[in-house]
């Protein structure tokens, strides 16, 4: 007999490019739909929920699915079983299902992941650094919190000599075989995880959980440049993986502290720069204290307030690449709030002298909006 097999895009309801996710929802859907308990005697709907695992169980597998995508079904034959399908036979079930229709329990889903591998988990760490190790580069010592695998039990939980016993659920097997509607399962001991023993006596050190709380000291180097927000990774130095499982990555996250006279944008820096008005109006050289040592700031003759003047490469270094911003120095033409009577003379003849600035150009600026005012 040659039966027609159906397109396992087709079956799941997916298109040809459906990612991680969208497998899992529509597959979900399906099973829920077509599970045996809900439709108790009714053979078609048992095949429609083999057809959808069987699909599921293939697209999910990057290398079956690329054998698929090229041969179709003859390139996977055999990977999901001429003999029917056995569900229990891949890993995600319990995830997918959790405990709907008691699934986690059935394919022992809970306890299959904890006895799987698995990645330790990323830590974060927030670290502050002024302005000018921001500007420099530094390097930092920190001590980060985490789980290390327990010396004393070698993260078992046990203690070492005679602290485990034979599983009194499984005799020592790890599995046990479930019969629940139309599968005969082999699942993964619920008692010991699958290991076949039982704690008898807890790891004194752990008290049982095999982990022990460190701190690990780290010497890290943080590059001139970064900025609030800025995450260093630090590969493998998160909490340790679950069962022969990668460590997770630290990042450490920055903020910089802001700085009495220096603000910055992007890779420029700014500041302001009072000067008096004769300076402005003759013009003058100016000394300012920068990252690099004093600089002396031109002041151009005529310079008006908020006009800058820009040290070009003395801003800040970029991050991961050559070179540095600008500094741009914006100058803040005061006037004087308070005179003598010496100064106030002086400013009297210059003001006799001066022409009056809202008249001046070809046309006075208030003589253009007159007409608006009357
Ligand atoms: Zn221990
Ligand atoms: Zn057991």
């Amino acid at each position: 007999m040659n039966v027609t097999k159906r397109d396992y895009y087709e079956v799941l309801g997916v298109s040809r490019d459906a990612d991680e996710q969208g497998l899992k929802g529509a597959y979900r859907k399906l099973a829920l739909k077509y599970h045996p308990d809900r439709n108790p005697g009714d053979g078609a709907a048992e095949e429609k929920f083999k057809e959808a695992a069987e699909a599921y169980s293939i697209l999910t597998d990057p290398q079956k699915r690329a054998a698929y995508d090229r041969f179709g079904h003859a390139g996977v034959q055999g990977a999901a079983g001429q003999g029917g399908f056995d569900p229990s036979a891949f890993q995600d079930f319990g995830d997918i299902f959790g405990d709907l229709f008691g699934f986690g329990d059935l394919f022992g889903g809970g306890s299959k992941r904890r006895n799987r591998a698995q990645r330790g988990d990323d830590v974060r760490y927030d670290l502050q650094i002024t302005f000018e190790d921001m500007m420099r580069g530094m390097t930092a010592d920190i001590k980060v919190p985490r789980m290390d695998q327990c010396r004393r039990c070698h993260g078992k939980g046990a203690e070492p000599e005679d602290g485990l016993t034979t599983c009194p659920m499984c005799h020592g097997r790890g599995e046990v075989v479930y019969q629940q509607s139309f599968l005969s399962v082999r699942r993964t001991c619920n008692q010991c995880g699958g290991r076949g023993q039982i704690i008898r006596r807890p790891c004194q050190d752990c008290r049982g959980e095999g982990y022990v709380r460190t701190e690990r000291k780290l010497n890290i180097k943080i590059p001139p440049g970064v900025d609030t927000g800025t995450q260093l990774r630090l590969a493998n130095e998160g909490q340790p993986g679950v069962n022969g499982g990668p460590n997770g990555d630290l990042y450490v996250v920055i903020s910089v502290k802001e700085h009495p006279v220096y603000e910055r944008h992007e890779e420029n820096l700014h500041c302001r720069l009072p000067i008096n008005i004769a300076q402005a109006a003759l013009g003058a050289d100016v000394q300012i204290y920068t990252f690099d040592g004093p600089q002396m700031v031109k002041v151009p003759e005529g310079t008006q307030s908020g006009n800058s003047v820009r040290l070009r490469g003395l801003g800040v270094p970029r991050l991961n690449s050559h070179g540095r911003g600008d500094l741009v120095v914006h100058v803040d033409v005061k006037i004087p709030s308070k005179l003598t009577r010496e100064q106030r003379k002086l400013f009297e003849q210059l003001g006799e002298m001066l022409p009056n600035e809202s008249e001046t150009g070809e046309k006075g600026i208030f003589e253009k909006v007159k007409d608006y005012f009357v």
